[in-house]
């Protein structure tokens, strides 16, 4: 396709939001690329005339921040270095008609599940025949395996099932192809990711099939490591403890955000659970998948909130001793459930509540780092950065937990691969340690 100028199309696409938006960008490039486009993502040489941006739309910053992204290249188009700008993703999906009469300049928006439709806009078709196949934008020897799109699930503060439709899981022989695919292409490490991972198959096998879907991904040649990522405490299908405890290339490691631990703020954030279920769940898994690290998401500042509501937050997180924590506050988003309830806690307390629960945390992770050191661990090796090999451990998932720091100088690894790492010493979030070969 020729642009305005008779210049070659090259598209440039720019992720932003979650692991979830960055599968969907993949999928793009590698449909554009399937008919002879010449496509990029993340290019900062200012060579693509057209920007796909994949917005995120999920809270207040990241909204902004996907707002600033799009006025960015509208103002390279008005410089001429772009010549045609189209935005998709949940903030497009959201506030598509907002945007089409404040950013007049995008020469298009698409929603979530428009793929077909942008893809027609830059003349090209969706090509069935690579539904199996993903160009990757992370180092190839990890990939997020997106299981199903969508949630069913009526937590009261989040807008993600506006943007993202109901629950729909991707048929199995579908994820074990990728998956099988990206072995052959070098990936060793997959990364389950939904809104939901815990709902997989209700709808297409009218059962709860995560393990069975686990089971057959740990089967596959060159996969040494498996993670899982967002499942929901709610109905939380025991069956995969006993998968993850039998495949030792499933890694010891669950994220499953818990989102508050008083009764009150659960019911009220509509999560359908209590904190007496949810510490018998944490506790059942730390049973039957020994050694495991948890990792988990809480939101302080939720309307109703009281000091009392947070004081149970904090002494359950003091408790349960998570091993990797985030912590969110709350965002009043429009058209959500807790919309329609007064955004009653000041923005400066939700602050302090948030930096409280961050510095028990870190007082927690001191500690069960400090626990590793003289142990010998596997490590999977991401980069080299700042005369260090930074790598992780099973425990530890891409760009948001903590990392393993090998000193170059005298020790060599090639990124990619795994090594044997002794543990020398250790912070609140990173691991120093030195290569056992
Ligand atoms: S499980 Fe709840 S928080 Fe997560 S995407 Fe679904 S509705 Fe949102």
């Amino acid at each position: 396709m020729k642009t305005k100028g008779n210049k070659k199309t090259h598209v440039n696409i720019v992720t932003l939001g979650c692991s979830k938006n960055l599968v969907d960008s993949e999928v793009i490039l590698t449909q554009l690329r399937g008919n002879g486009i010449q496509a990029s993502h993340e290019d900062a040489r200012r060579q693509a005339n057209v920007v796909i941006i994949n917005t995120c739309g999920f809270i207040e910053n990241a909204k902004q921040e996907s707002i600033d992204t799009i006025l960015k290249y509208v103002e390279a188009k008005a410089e001429g270095w772009v010549e045609k700008v189209y935005v998709t993703g949940c903030l497009s999906e959201r506030y598509r008609a907002d945007l089409e009469r404040e950013i007049p300049e995008v020469d298009a928006y698409f929603g979530t599940r428009d793929l077909p439709l942008l893809l027609k806009t830059l003349k090209a078709d969706y090509k069935h025949e690579l539904v199996g196949e993903r160009l990757l934008t992370t180092p190839r020897h990890y990939a997020y395996l997106k299981i199903s799109e969508g949630c069913d699930r009526p937590c009261s503060f989040c807008a993600i099932p506006l943007m993202r439709g109901k629950h729909v899981s991707t048929p199995m022989e579908t994820l074990i192809l990728q998956a099988k695919n990206l072995a052959k292409n070098g990936t060793k490490e997959l990364i389950l990711i939904a809104q939901d991972l815990t709902y997989y198959g209700i709808d297409l096998y009218q059962k709860r099939n995560l393990a069975e879907l686990l089971a057959q991904l740990a089967e596959i040649e060159g996969i040494e490591w498996i993670r899982l990522q967002y499942a929901f405490p709610a109905g939380f299908p025991l069956d995969i403890l006993e998968v993850m405890a039998k495949y030792p290339n499933i890694c010891k490691y669950l994220d499953i955000p818990l989102q508050h631990a008083s009764d009150k703020m659960l019911k009220l954030m509509r999560r359908g659970i209590t904190r007496q279920k949810t510490e018998q769940l944490l506790d059942t898994i730390r049973q039957k998948v020994p050694n495991i690290a948890i990792r988990t998401t809480l939101i302080v500042g939720h309307p109703q909130e009281t000091e009392e509501d947070f004081e149970q937050m904090y002494d359950f997180v003091e408790k349960m001793r998570f091993d990797r924590l985030g912590i969110f506050t709350y965002s009043h988003e429009e058209n959500t459930h807790s919309f329609s309830l007064i955004d009653d806690v000041p923005q400066e307390i939700k602050q302090e509540r948030a930096d409280e629960i961050m510095e028990l945390q870190q007082e927690i992770a001191t500690e069960l780092n400090a626990q590793k050191v003289g142990q010998t661990l596997k490590v999977l090796f991401d980069r080299k950065e700042g005369g260090y090999w930074v790598g992780r451990t099973e425990h530890d998932s891409p760009e948001v937990d903590n990392e393993v720091l090998v000193k170059a100088d005298n020790q060599y690894v090639s990124v990619g691969s795994f090594a044997q790492v002794r543990i020398t010493s250790s912070t609140e979030f990173d691991l120093f340690g030195e290569i056992l070969n």
